[in-house]
C-alpha cells in the first residue's frame, strides 16, 4: 500500500507520519511505502495542480493531509479532481484485515463515532483524509529516525503555472489571548450551559486571573458570545494538553471531547448527572455553572 502525506511544512506532518506508520508499517516492513509531497513557500498557490499531478505520477493508495487552511482548501478540490472520497476531519484511522482502510470521525453531533470507508480506491484514486493538527501525537524520535536515515522519499512540489485563485493583499493579525490554549497549564472551557456572553466574560476573567485560558465550544462561538474559532476545542478547532481542564456547562460531544483527550485532569461542571461529559471526567460536579464561577470568584476575590 502507498501513503502520500501532502507536507506542509507543519507539524501535522510528523503527527501524520507517525500515525501512518503505526497503522500501515514502516517504510522497511515491506507492507508499505511512504512518500512526503512537499509544499512549502511559493509551491502554496498551485498546489492542487501540482498535487493531482504528484498523485498521477505516484499512485498512491491513501492521501492524508493536515486539516490547516491549506489542507482544508485543497482536500474536496482533490476529492473532486480524482474522484474519489474525502473523509474530513477524522479522529482515528484503521486498516482493516481485508485491507480495507477505515477513518473514524465524529458523527450525528458528536454522539456516535462513524467508520468511513471510501470505495473502490486503487492507486491513482487514493482514499483522501484530513485530520486537524494535534489529534495524533507526533514519536519525535521515531521521526528523526527515519528522516536521519532517509527511509522517506520526498517529492518536492514545484511552483506551476499562473496563480488562477486569491491573491494576498495585507494581513490584519487578531488580537491574542494573553495566554495561548495550545499551551496553557490550566484552561476553563465554557458550553452552551453558560447560558450568556456575559457568564462567558466571568469565566474569561477568571481563567486570566488564574493564569490560565480560556476554551470554548462550538455553540459559544456560534451564538457569538466572544471568542473566535482559535479558542474553540474540538475537532475543527484545536487539541490542547493542559495539566487541568474545567468545563462548565459542556454535554462532552465526541466532536469536543476528542480535543481534550490528553489533558492530565478533566473536571465538569454540569447540572445534568447524566452528562456524557462525565464519562470522560476525573472529577464531577452537578451544579449550576453559574454559581461555582461565583464560588471560585469570591475564593480569589475577584
Ligand atoms: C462536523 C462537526 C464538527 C464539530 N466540531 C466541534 C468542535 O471542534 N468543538 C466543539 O465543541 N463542537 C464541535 N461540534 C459541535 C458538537 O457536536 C456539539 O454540538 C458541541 O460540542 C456541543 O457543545 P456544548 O456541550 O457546549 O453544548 P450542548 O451540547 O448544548 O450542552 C450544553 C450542556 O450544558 C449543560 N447545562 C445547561 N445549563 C447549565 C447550567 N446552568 N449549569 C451547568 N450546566 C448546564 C446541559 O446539561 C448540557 O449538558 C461539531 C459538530 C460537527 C457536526
Amino acid at each position: 500500500m502507498k501513503i502520500m502525506i501532502f507536507d506542509q511544512g507543519h507539524p501535522v506532518t510528523e503527527q501524520l507520519l507517525t500515525k501512518a506508520i503505526e497503522v500501515f508499517g514502516t517504510p522497511e516492513s515491506g507492507t508499505c511505502e511512504i512518500v512526503l509531497a512537499r509544499c512549502i513557500g511559493k509551491a502554496h498557490e498551485t498546489a492542487a495542480d501540482q498535487l493531482q499531478k504528484t498523485v498521477a505520477e505516484e499512485r498512491p493508495d491513501v492521501l492524508l493531509m493536515g486539516a490547516t487552511a491549506l489542507g482544508e482548501e485543497i482536500a474536496p478540490a482533490m476529492g473532486i479532481r480524482l474522484g474519489t472520497g474525502v473523509a474530513a476531519h477524522c479522529v482515528d484511522m484503521e486498516l482493516r484485515y481485508d485491507g480495507e482502510v477505515v477513518f473514524l470521525i465524529p458523527a450525528f453531533g458528536g454522539r456516535v463515532i462513524g467508520e468511513i470507508m471510501i470505495p473502490d480506491v486503487q492507486p491513482g484514486r487514493p482514499a483522501i483524509a484530513t485530520v486537524k493538527p494535534d489529534i495524533f501525537s507526533a514519536d519525535a524520535a521515531l521521526v528523526s529516525e527515519i528522516n536521519e536515515n532517509n527511509r522517506l522519499r520526498v517529492i518536492d512540489l514545484e511552483p506551476a503555472g499562473e496563480h488562477r485563485g486569491f491573491q494576498l493583499t495585507g494581513r490584519q493579525p487578531r488580537p491574542r489571548a494573553a495566554v495561548d490554549i495550545g499551551k496553557a497549564e490550566l484552561i476553563l472551557c465554557g458550553g452552551a450551559g453558560l447560558g450568556s456572553p456575559e457568564t462567558w466574560q466571568r469565566l474569561e476573567n477568571l481563567a486570566k486571573a488564574l493564569g490560565g485560558a480560556a476554551g470554548c465550544t462550538r455553540p459559544v462561538v456560534d451564538a457569538g458570545w466572544g471568542p473566535d474559532e482559535s479558542s474553540m476545542i474540538g475537532t475543527s478547532g484545536r487539541s490542547v494538553r493542559p495539566k487541568v481542564y474545567i468545563g462548565f456547562g459542556i454535554s462532552g460531544a465526541a466532536h469536543h471531547l476528542c480535543g481534550i483527550k490528553d489533558a492530565d485532569v478533566i473536571i465538569s461542571i454540569n447540572k445534568d448527572k447524566k452528562a456524557d461529559i462525565f464519562n470522560a471526567s476525573d472529577h464531577k460536579g452537578v451544579f449550576n455553572a453559574e454559581d461555582v464561577l461565583s464560588a471560585l470568584e469570591e475564593e480569589i476575590g475577584l
